[in-house]
């Protein structure tokens, strides 16, 4: 059974990997915070720290143009049923007038 040794103390057994670049690093090579190497070379990935981030409402989606040809029927038919109501109004106080 191979014993995998620490990339920077060979005389070391590794007790862990990194998540990063899969190198065998011993306990004090390790970082926790970056699971991984401690030496900064996975300084510029952003950690993820959750207590930290704020929680955003997911961008809004924006409207596809069947959803906005969708809308503008519906205005069409409202202005449509809308005239036709008014129209049906207007005929039957003149039917009711005479
Ligand atoms: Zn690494
Ligand atoms: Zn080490």
């Amino acid at each position: 059974m191979e014993t995998f040794h620490c990339v920077n103390h060979p005389d070391r057994a590794a007790v862990y990997q990194c998540r990063q670049c899969g190198k065998a690093l011993c306990e004090e090579c390790y970082d926790p915070a970056v699971a991984g190497c401690l030496d900064g070379m996975h300084a510029v990935t952003p950690r993820v720290n959750h207590s930290f981030q704020t929680i955003q409402p997911p961008p809004r989606k924006q409207d596809s143009a069947g959803m906005i040809a969708w809308k503008v029927i519906v205005s069409i038919l409202a202005v449509i049923g809308g005239a036709t109501i008014l129209f049906l109004a207007i005929c039957g106080a003149m039917i009711f007038s005479y």
